[in-house]
């Protein structure tokens, strides 16, 4: 199996940086000591010594100066800049997006009579049924417990859905409250569909609401009440092919982890619309997981115990947001410090 384009890269750029390491090494340099020298913040050297920022040809000059080495810089500007031309090939390659690389694998699969699969420590994708996921995750709902210990409700409930742009919206969102009600409507592809979010206050629902049906009727015939378009607004609630609705809500929760199962995004820590992020906590808390397991080899306790401890106060902050000015943004002082709680060099 030849090896992919962008794990070629990924092999040089490791190399390039193996070899920058190699000489700090020698000249006995701690990466803080380098970064000094160089005039540059500690990260930066860290994050070239790992190889997840590749180095400008001055960054490698200024890195081979200050280990006494330049006599090297030539030859690792050239295989850094080798390294990243195979970057740039393979996204050349990606352009136009996934579908012609898999179309090319099409014809293998379709010889294929035998396929086999071996992993060591997880269920293959293809194996993971439906009986196998429900098991899977009713084995970690009673390690945790039920989700309404964690949920905590926010007051109010969000409804997002599709229309056509009846309101013949060019480029312009509308925002708009009616007693305890609000939405904001934005044009979408090229104005031709609108996107339109309608919150409303409310305790949470009882049970026999939250099914499909009867929550979509209950945002149908709040919407027919608007004073505002409220019958094309609720015409396109009840014909929505991909209407939403459902709580806005948190998940707080004193500890992430028992035993081998860890949580992360909105499962451990979902922080509701109202502070937005939530895709950050999710994708934040991924890297700083994988970091964390690939720092103790063999140790997923200690790396559990490290993840929680280096995400907590950004995951604090950041669900903070949703409720520090009830029915308004927070401050941009508090949406700044949210962004900037965690710092991604372990
Ligand atoms: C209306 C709305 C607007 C939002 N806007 C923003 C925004 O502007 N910016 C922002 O950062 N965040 C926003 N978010 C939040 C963001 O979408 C989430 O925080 C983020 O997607 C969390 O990622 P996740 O991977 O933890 O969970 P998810 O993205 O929810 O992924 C979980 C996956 O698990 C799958 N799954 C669930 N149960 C099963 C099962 N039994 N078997 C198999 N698969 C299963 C689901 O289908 C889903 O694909 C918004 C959320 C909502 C609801």
């Amino acid at each position: 199996m030849p090896s992919s384009p962008l794990s070629s890269a990924q092999v040089a750029r490791a190399a390039v940086a193996a070899r920058l390491q190699g000489l700090m090494k020698d000249a006995g340099l701690s990466g803080h000591e380098l970064a000094a020298r160089c005039g540059w913040h500690k990260s930066k050297s860290s994050r070239i010594a790992r190889g997840k920022t590749p180095p400008s040809d001055a960054d490698i000059r200024a890195w081979c100066a200050a280990c006494g080495a330049d006599d090297h810089a030539a030859d690792i500007i050239a295989a850094s800049r080798n390294a990243e031309s195979m970057y740039v090939e393979w996204r050349q390659i990606h352009r136009d997006g996934m579908r012609r690389i898999h179309e090319q694998t099409t014809p293998l699969y379709q010889r294929t009579r035998s396929f086999c699969v071996y992993a060591s420590n997880v269920m293959p994708g293809m194996l993971e049924t439906a009986g196998y996921t429900t098991g899977l995750l009713k084995a970690i709902t009673a390690a945790f417990g039920p989700e309404e210990r964690f949920a905590h409700h926010l007051g109010s409930y969000l409804s997002v859905f599709s229309a056509d742009n009846f309101l013949a919206l060019d480029d312009w969102q509308m925002w708009l409250r009616d007693g305890d009600t609000g939405f904001g409507i934005m044009p979408v592809r090229d104005n031709t569909e609108l996107r339109i979010a309608f919150g409303f206050e409310s305790a949470p629902l009882a049970h026999d609401l939250r099914d499909g049906t009867a929550l979509r009727q209950l945002v149908v015939d709040k919407l027919a009440s608007l004073r505002w378009k409220g019958t094309r607004l609720a015409e396109a609630a009840r014909k929505a092919p991909d209407f939403y609705c459902d709580a806005m809500a948190q998940i707080r929760m004193d500890q992430w982890s028992r035993g081998r199962v860890t949580l992360l995004g909105d499962a451990g820590y979902c922080p509701s619309p109202l502070s937005g992020q939530g895709t950050s906590l999710a994708l934040v808390g991924a890297h700083v997981l994988a970091d964390c397991l690939a720092q103790a080899p063999g140790d997923h306790q200690s790396a559990y115990a490290r993840y929680e401890q280096r995400m907590r106060p950004f995951v604090a902050f950041n669900q903070a947001l949703a409720t520090e000015n009830p029915g308004g943004p927070a401050s941009e002082e508090s949406v700044a410090h949210a962004k900037n709680a965690l710092s991604l060099d372990s």
